[in-house]
């Protein structure tokens, strides 16, 4: 894993956003979910690898219960500083418009689960304050995965 995509993309002269650098992993894995008013509302589910924040792009709401199936685009590596960033992204700029902490909290990988996103699919428990309980994400393919709260 590596910031170098998330870099690339961003001119740091002009975006409010983190340049950020690879961290030491903290105690207690940490998630955070952005929403995320640009040209289309979503909002990115990040979860913490190895000091970095695995990104998803989730187009609809992130699902509270059972039986709600989100589709959720693997995005780019983003820094763990980015756990703590809000603000407005200037047009012209990657990814423009409002972000904001939608949720945040901590998570545990649960047994069965891939160790990270390179090597499948995750079950694991959030620990936040709008999403908790146990969660799963399915890689169909390519950046394609399914991601759902399920049911035990
Ligand atoms: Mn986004």
């Amino acid at each position: 894993m590596t910031l170098e995509e998330y870099q690339k993309k961003r001119k740091f002269d002009q975006t409010p956003e983190p340049k950020g650098k690879i961290k030491k992993p903290s105690k207690s894995p940490i998630f955070v979910i952005h929403e995320h008013h640009a040209s289309r509302l979503h909002y990115d589910l990040r979860l913490e690898f190895a000091g970095i924040l695995a990104s998803w792009a989730v187009p609809k709401e992130p699902p509270k219960t059972p039986g709600i199936k989100r589709l959720a685009m693997r995005t780019e590596d983003h820094p763990l500083d980015y756990a703590n960033f809000e603000g407005i992204i200037p047009e012209g700029n990657y990814g423009a418009g409002k972000v904001k902490i939608w949720d945040k909290g901590t998570f545990q990988l649960l047994p069965g689960s891939a160790k990270n996103p390179q090597e499948g699919n995750l079950e694991f428990f959030l620990k936040g304050d709008k999403l908790k309980g146990k969660y799963v994400l399915i890689h169909t393919d390519d950046k394609r995965w399914l991601w759902f709260k399920s049911k035990n």
